[in-house]
C-alpha cells in the first residue's frame, strides 16, 4: 500500500524508521534481528537508504596505487525483499540521481515494481567524495525533480524509449527531502523551498525531512510549504543523538543547529553512554511534542541500530 494510504488511513501518529544496509561481508539477517524489537510499534514503512560508489585505493608492490570503484553498503533492492518476507511492512527504498543514467534507474525502478515495492524516496544523492560537487551522470538526472518526473512517466507507461513494449504502468508512490534548516548548498530557505515545490509539482506525494533538533524549525518548515498552497504530508526526522563525536559531526556533516537547551545537557556528559541518555530523553520530548501537532509519522533515523529509539517508542507510542 502506498505511504499516502496508510496516513490517510491512520488516525493517530505513525511510527516508521530508516535502516542502512549492512557494510558488504556483513550479515543482513544479523541487522534484521537487530531491529526485530522495533516492529512492537508496528511501523507500516521502514525506510532503507542508498549508498553510491566510493574510491578506494589498493597498493601495488613497487608502491604504485590502483583506484578502485566499489559499493561499501550494496543490497537495497535485496533488503526490501527481505523486509516485506520477514516482517510484512513496506520497504521504501531510497533511489539517487548520483551514479546512476536513467536507463540504470528505469531497470532499477522495474526491478523493485517486480518485488512489489510500491513507495520510493527520490534523492539526488551528494557529491562523489572524490569531487567537491555534485555531478550528474552522462544521460543522469543533476536533481531529483527530474528523477520524480521520470518515475511518473513510468506510472503513466512512458519509458525512456519508444522501442520499448509500452503500456505497462507502474504505481509507485514517491516521497522527496525537505530541510527544515535548509539544504546546504542552497543560499536561501525560500530559493531551497522553491525547488522542493518543483519536486511536488513534478508528482512527489509527501516530503521527509533533514533531521532536526528543534521543532519551531519544522513547524515554520511546515507553514511556508502550507502557505505556499501544498497540503502533502511533511513526516519529521528525528535522530537520537547517541554519541560524544555526534555533538560535532551532526552539525558538520547535516548542516543543522544543535539548539542551546540541548547543547547545556550534552556538555555536562563525560562518556557515549551519558550523551545517549540525553539523546533519548531529548527525542521523547521532541517526539511527544510533534504527536501533539498531529503530524504524520515520527521517522526514526536509526543507523540500523534499534536501542534508542526502541526506548523512545515505548515511551510516545
Ligand atoms: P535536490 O532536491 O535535487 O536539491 C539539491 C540542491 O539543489 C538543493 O540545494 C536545492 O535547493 C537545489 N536545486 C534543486 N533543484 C534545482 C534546480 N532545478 N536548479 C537549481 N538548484 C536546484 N543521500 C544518499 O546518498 N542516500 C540516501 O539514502 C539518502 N537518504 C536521505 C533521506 C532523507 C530523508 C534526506 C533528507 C536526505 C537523504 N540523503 C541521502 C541525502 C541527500 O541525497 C542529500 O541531501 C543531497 O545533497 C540532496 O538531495 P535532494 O534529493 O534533497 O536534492
Amino acid at each position: 500500500m502506498k505511504i499516502t494510504e496508510y496516513i490517510q488511513r491512520a488516525n493517530k501518529t505513525l511510527f516508521s524508521f530508516e535502516i542502512l544496509p549492512p557494510l558488504k561481508g556483513q550479515s543482513l539477517q544479523d541487522m534484521l534481528a537487530g531491529i526485530e524489537p522495533l516492529m512492537e510499534f508496528d511501523p507500516p514503512f521502514v525506510d532503507v537508504t542508498y549508498h553510491r560508489e566510493e574510491y578506494i585505493y589498493k597498493q601495488h608492490p613497487g608502491g604504485l596505487l590502483q583506484k578502485i570503484s566499489t559499493k561499501k553498503r550494496p543490497g537495497t533492492v535485496g533488503i526490501c525483499a527481505a523486509l516485506m518476507n520477514r516482517f510484512h511492512v513496506e520497504p521504501v527504498p531510497h533511489l539517487l540521481c548520483g551514479g546512476f543514467s536513467k536507463e540504470e534507474t528505469e531497470n532499477a525502478l522495474i526491478d523493485l515494481e517486480f518485488i512489489g515495492v510500491q513507495n520510493v524516496l527520490a534523492l539526488r544523492g551528494d557529491a562523489d567524495k572524490s569531487e567537491g560537487r555534485f555531478i550528474a551522470e552522462k544521460d543522469g538526472h543533476a536533481y531529483a525533480s527530474e528523477l520524480v518526473k521520470q518515475i511518473i512517466n513510468m506510472n503513466k507507461g512512458i519509458y525512456l524509449h519508444d522501442e520499448t513494449e509500452s503500456g505497462f504502468q507502474t504505481n509507485f508512490c514517491v516521497g522527496v527531502a525537505g530541510y527544515p534548516e535548509k539544504h546546504f548548498e542552497a543560499p536561501s530557505l525560500s530559493y531551497d523551498l522553491k525547488y522542493l515545490q518543483a519536486k511536488i509539482q513534478a508528482g512527489a506525494s509527501y516530503v521527509v525531512t533533514q533531521m532536526f533538533f528543534d521543532n519551531q524549525k519544522y513547524f515554520d518548515y511546515v507553514k511556508r510549504i502550507r502557505e505556499a498552497g501544498y497540503d502533502i504530508p511533511v513526516i519529521p526526522g528525528l535522530k537520537p543523538i547517541t554519541t560524544l563525536s555526534q555533538i560535532v559531526n551532526l552539525p558538520r556533516t547535516f548542516f543543522l543547529d544543535l539548539p542551546d537547551a540541548l547543547m547545556i545537557e550534552l556538555e555536562k556528559c563525560k562518556s557515549n553512554a551519558a550523551v545517549k541518555e540525553v539523546g533519548i530523553e531529548w527525542a521523547i520530548h521532541q517526539s511527544k511534542e510533534l504527536v501533539k501537532a498531529g503530524v504524520p509519522s515520527l521517522h526514526y533515523y536509526t543507523m540500523s541500530k534499534a536501542e534508542s529509539t526502541y526506548k523512545i517508542a515505548k515511551e510516545v507510542f
